[in-house]
């Protein structure tokens, strides 16, 4: 028996309506590739915190902010969907969905999954749980802000007589700046497993979409299998910190070893149940299986159709149109 068979077998085969406590958590070490932007108007947005749990200084943190990460996920996501004709992106056509928008179609993966708000017309709440993400390295050592001008589209350095110049001084994400992360998913299926895991993997672009720069790659250290949420991404960020404040730059390989006993210290601090713990060699196996899925057109058709399927009736049944909402408040 494969190890997403096993899975499959564990998890529910349909979306329930109330939280029942069954929580998959991704382990993730976002390394930047190049030169990422997440600036707010202009610079890179700060935190000073605790540098590790023991490690009682301050230092500042780069931050990234939670929709930072899951914007980029979703539209991979999205993408995907389209691909497999699951959604569209025309406006006539029966199955359309716009993201984040009035005409949210409210029933494919992305819509019940990562959830909607749309004005008076219904929400759904996110079953993918992220929060913001801390640099495990100072900012002071993270960053890089860089000057360039930037011709305008007639080619010229100025336009409507004034000169094209600051506006292009952004501040960068140095490459190979770590922010450990704990993305969680709620009450899922098998395929909704396969769908935001799939997501975190094949994601590599983030940060600002007019940049074009912003690489990164996600590392997976750990899936865990609980009845609870765990620690956040500070918390995680600075017990990393305590175990390489002498190696920041260790390489990602150094990391990803070393990290194992110390996410197995966390989790053993925590009051929850755990039925799975996939790390190490083993989850090496099980990331091998699910890359294998998208591989195989066949078999990610399959895995997608009974997403949709499954989202479908989750929305007929409990979603924002369904009316099982209103009963009862009138
Ligand atoms: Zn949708």
């Amino acid at each position: 028996m494969s190890l997403l068979e096993k899975i499959a077998d564990e998890l529910l085969g349909h979306f329930p309506r109330i939280a029942s406590g069954n929580y998959i958590h991704f382990l993730v070490l976002r390394h930047s590739q190049s030169f990422p932007v997440f600036q707010t108007d202009g610079v890179l947005n700060t935190a000073r915190t605790q540098a590790g749990l023991e490690t009682r200084d301050n230092i500042s943190r780069l931050v990234l902010f939670k929709r930072k990460q899951t914007t980029p996920e979703r539209l991979s996501g999205r993408e995907l969907l389209r691909s497999l004709n699951l959604t569209s992106d025309d406006p006539d056509a029966e199955n359309y969905c716009q993201y984040n928008g009035e005409n949210s179609c409210k029933k494919c993966p992305d819509c019940i999954l990562y959830g909607f708000a749309i004005g008076d017309s219904g929400s759904e709440r996110s079953k993918v749980y992220s929060d913001s993400a801390f640099s495990l390295t100072p900012y002071e050592q993270s960053h890089r802000s860089f000057t360039f001008n930037a011709p305008s589209e007639g080619g010229t350095m100025s336009e409507g007589g004034k000169m094209r110049t600051a506006i292009n001084e952004l501040d960068h994400v140095l490459p190979e700046v770590t922010f450990p992360t704990v993305e969680s998913l709620r009450d899922s299926t098998y395929e909704g497993f396969i769908y935001m895991l799939g997501n975190l993997l094949r994601t590599r672009r983030y940060g600002a979409q007019e940049s074009r720069t912003g690489t990164m790659k996600n590392h997976i250290l750990g899936i865990i299998f609980a009845d609870g949420e765990i620690f956040s991404n500070l918390y995680f960020t600075q017990a990393l910190y305590d175990v390489f404040k002498s190696d920041l730059y260790a390489p990602i390989a150094d990391i990803r070893g070393q990290a194992s006993p110390v996410i197995d210290r966390l989790l053993q601090e925590e009051p929850v149940r755990i039925s799975h713990q996939f790390m190490g060699s083993e989850l090496d196996e099980l990331l091998r299986e699910v890359s294998a899925i998208y591989q195989d057109e066949t078999r990610l058709t399959e895995v997608m159709s009974t997403l949709y399927e499954q989202t479908q009736t989750y929305a007929q049944m409990y979603g924002a149109n369904s009316g099982t909402k209103k009963k009862g408040r009138k």
